[in-house]
């Protein structure tokens, strides 16, 4: 984890008791545009992904758009050392955070498990779960002190099986269980626990699983997806609620998805419904 530091961060830092968004995957997709539209409303944010000029970019459309502060911090969420390292750091800075939004994620393949690479199978399960829980759990003192509020990116994937989503599906069904039982163990600490369970999203996310655009568009070829906007709006509507409201799931589907592998196009698909 390598820290660069603005000059807007080192001020933000000064502000002690400001509460932060602490963002993973906020490079692309739905991290991205949950930073955008958290900033519309003034919020403090900590952004974190691997792709550094990407956040480079995003902090400044931040603070256009009115965010409070924005720091940013290089961070391959799977390394330990350095999410524990940024943890400490932000301790040894008193920067509070009241909410957590888990957005790192990846899917890799479509291959049945038979043909699967193992290092898609690793990748998937150490981002997804592995990734997830640790990133959690160093941030929870800060969360507990703040009586924060985490959000999960889960997925339908998280209820439905499809083919050649074994592992993918696999690590949505841990997230799953891992917010419910979060919600279970932090009950008494006025921390909520939201798992957001989208169904097709059009981000990177099937460029990163197919490897190739042209694939990737074919997705969402000739239907209406969901865009990563429309999932920050539900976030940003979870995190809207009064403290005593926990909404603890949302599934999103787009109009032309009824469910896994359900999905119209052409003139059926609400795009060209008249
Ligand atoms: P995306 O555009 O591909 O974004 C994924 C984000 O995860 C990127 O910012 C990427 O940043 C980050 N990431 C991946 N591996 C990482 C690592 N090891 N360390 C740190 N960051 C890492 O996809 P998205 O659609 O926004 O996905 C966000 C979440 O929503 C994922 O958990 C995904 O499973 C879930 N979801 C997506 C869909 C969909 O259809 N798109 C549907 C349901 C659920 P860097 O590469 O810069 O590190």
């Amino acid at each position: 984890m390598k820290k660069t530091q603005s000059k807007s961060q080192s001020k933000a830092q000064k502000q002690q008791g400001e509460a932060y968004v602490f963002i993973t995957g906020a490079s692309s997709g739905i991290g991205a545009a949950t930073a955008l539209e958290l900033s519309k409303k003034k919020e403090s944010l900590i952004l974190t992904a691997r792709r550094l000029e990407r956040l480079n970019k995003l902090q400044k459309q931040c603070i256009q758009l009115g965010a409070k502060n924005v720091l940013i911090y290089k961070l391959d969420v799977q390394n330990k050392n350095d999410v524990a390292r940024l943890a400490q750091d932000l301790e040894k800075k008193k920067i509070q955070i009241n909410v957590l939004v888990n957005c790192a994620g990846v899917a890799k393949g479509v291959e049945l498990f038979q043909n699967s690479k193992g290092a898609d199978s690793d990748e998937m399960i150490d981002t997804n779960v592995k990734a997830l829980l640790n990133i959690t759990r160093e941030l929870l003192p800060n969360l507990i002190r703040n009586r924060g509020h985490i959000l999960n990116l889960g997925s339908v994937a998280g209820h439905l099986v499809y083919e050649g989503g074994t592992v993918y599906c696999a690590t949505k069904f841990a997230v799953r269980a891992i917010s419910d039982g979060l919600r279970m163990d932090l009950k008494g600490t006025g921390v909520r626990v939201t798992n957001i369970e989208p169904g097709m999203v059009n981000t990177e996310f099937s460029l990163v699983r197919l490897g190739n655009q042209q694939k990737a568009d074919a997705v969402y070829s000739d239907m209406m997806p969901l865009t990563a906007m429309d999932i920050a709006n539900c976030i940003l509507w979870c995190l809207s609620q009064p403290p005593h409201v926990n909404i603890s799931e949302l599934m999103i589907y787009p109009t032309d998805q009824a469910s896994v592998g359900q999905v119209v196009r052409g003139e059926k698909s609400i795009k060209n419904l008249r």
